[in-house]
């Protein structure tokens, strides 16, 4: 519908021109400009030409009658309110020109008053459906928009330290800053209107923001992040969301560039600086750890119970900060990217059955059952660091112990799949809760509730065990149900 008009423009068709002129009087002083026309013809002609809003129409004329009139106004489709006019015996006329759609209708002779009431009722109306039409036409306003803009919004995006570019449903570039041109190294006149991959040389970024634009994430947390790696060892991390209309439908995607080659540096550093602290802190501990343990050895058969529990403590907390200072070790190796230190043929089977020997003790102890299972014999050798391997699996049944009540079972198994070797270490104990599964592996991330309060760890092995299933090509994942239990599958390629 076009909704051309104009609410200060009245036309009143009437063939009797006392009428034609009392109205005009009144409309006047309510401050309308009035046109006036005595035949239906002449009305549909100022209607041409004037962006009437409002038509007072007589239905008695000679000439083409006020219902045909009526017929062709509405056949204008401009939104304008027709207010059909008739006499006492007409009631039915003025109900089937309602029915045709004209807006209200005023029965021959009116009072002044009774005009002015039904005439303003239509102003106010016309006023409303303006109000909203503008407000419609804002809404649907194109991010194209945007670029052209002298807006406020347009400077502050100029001037933007970080990189923002805008894209419409079909991945069409609609905005991009000078911050974004300079971070991709782009010809400083580039200008939006292309396809995104004209901007961005990186496909899976470029296949991600497709996908952003087109509406396909509703959930605003399930959309990864990007790096780019880019030369001459800078980092660029790409952060891109849905633009979202008034009624939540999506209008295209926003991505934002930022440097982060300062953060990765001081990272970089920051695992030099574990790593050294680590090592240099390892020896004296290891040292103090056997004196301590050889001390409570040779204690006298005299010594008090406090002394040998004071001894016995500091025993306990040194092994446990040698255990963490091996597992920074290991962390920092892995960042590093030299997690597998010498690869060798590993035969898995013989790995586990040696961790399941070493840590049934511990699972004893906790009158738990442990027990391996070995399908697909023989089985053939994965290439490794065995120490990395033993890793994998001895925090994954470590954990699997200490996250388990007293009594539990835990159940390890092996077998081939395709290229890979599976190995699957399953658990009746606490489980995890659902929003925790991937925090798990995060750095010192530990789930904090009353089953796992009283359990000491740093929160280590499983980014540990990550980090070198990954490096190693290989697939980790987790099932696990509160109250149920959890389990683990690694899959490592075989070479
Ligand atoms: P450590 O560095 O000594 O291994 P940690 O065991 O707390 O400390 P992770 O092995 O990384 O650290 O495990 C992280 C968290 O994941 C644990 O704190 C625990 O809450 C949860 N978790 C890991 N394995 C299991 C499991 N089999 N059952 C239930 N929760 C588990
Ligand atoms: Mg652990």
């Amino acid at each position: 519908m076009k909704n051309r008009f104009d609410t200060g423009k009245v036309l009143v068709i009437d063939d009797e021109q006392i009428l034609r002129d009392g109205a005009e009087r009144i409309l006047k002083r309510m401050d309308f400009q009035v046109f006036k026309a005595s035949r239906g013809e002449e009305g549909l002609k100022i209607l041409e030409q004037e962006p009437v809003a409002i038509v007072l129409l007589d239905m008695k004329m000679p000439g083409i009658d006020g219902m045909e009139v009526l017929k062709r106004i509405m056949e204008l489709d401009r939104g304008i309110l027709v207010i059909v006019i008739t006499g006492y015996a007409t009631v039915e006329t003025a109900i089937e020109a309602m029915k045709r759609g004209a807006y209200d209708f005023i029965p021959k002779p009116y009072e002044p008053d009774q005009l002015r009431i039904v005439v303003n009722r239509a102003r106010e109306k016309m006023r409303l459906t303006q109000e909203t039409e503008k407000l419609e036409m804002e809404r649907k306003r194109t991010l194209a928009d945007l670029h052209t803009s002298q807006s406020r919004v347009h400077t502050i995006i100029e001037s933007l330290p970080n990189g923002v570019l805008v894209t419409d449903t079909n991945g069409k570039v609609v905005l991009l800053n000078p911050a974004f041109k300079q971070h991709l190294g782009l010809a400083k006149d580039l200008m939006p209107g292309g396809d995104i991959g004209a901007y961005i040389y990186d496909k899976e970024l470029c296949k991600l923001i497709i996908d952003i634009s087109r509406g396909k994430y509703v959930d605003f947390d399930d959309i990864p992040t990007h790096e780019l790696n880019l030369d001459g060892g800078r980092f660029l991390l790409a952060r891109s969301r849905p633009v979202l209309g008034e009624k939540r439908e999506c209008l295209g995607a926003v991505t934002n560039i930022m440097d982060i080659s300062a953060m990765k540096a001081l990272d970089q550093l920051r695992a030099e600086f574990v790593a050294k602290v680590s090592h240099e802190l390892r020896s004296p501990l290891s040292t103090i750890h056997e004196q301590l343990a050889m001390a409570l050895n040779d204690m006298d058969e005299g010594a008090s119970e406090n002394e040998q529990y004071l001894l016995s403590r500091a025993k306990e907390k040194t092994k446990g900060l040698i255990s963490t200072i091996g597992d920074l070790l290991d962390l920092s190796r892995i960042e590093a990217g030299i997690a597998s230190k010498e690869s060798k043929p590993v035969q898995v089977d013989e790995l586990l059955k040696s961790i399941v020997d070493f840590l049934g003790v511990q699972a004893a102890a906790k009158k738990q059952s442990l027990t391996l299972e070995i399908k697909d014999e023989p089985l053939p050798s994965i290439m490794a660091d065995p120490m990395s391997l033993e890793s994998v699996y001895g925090n994954l049944i470590t954990n699997a112990i200490n996250y388990t009540q007293a009594g539990g079972e835990i159940k390890v198994f092996l077998d081939k799949t395709g290229t890979n070797l599976r190995v699957i270490v399953k658990d009746n104990g606490y489980g995890i809760d659902a929003k925790y599964m991937d925090k798990i592996f995060e750095k010192f991330y530990r789930v904090k509730n009353e089953n796992t309060r009283f359990i000491t760890g740093t929160g280590l092995g499983l980014p540990i065990v990550k980090g070198i299933v990954d490096s190693l090509g290989g697939y980790i994942d987790v099932e696990s149900e509160t109250g149920k239990g959890t389990s683990f599958t690694v899959l490592l390629p075989i070479k």
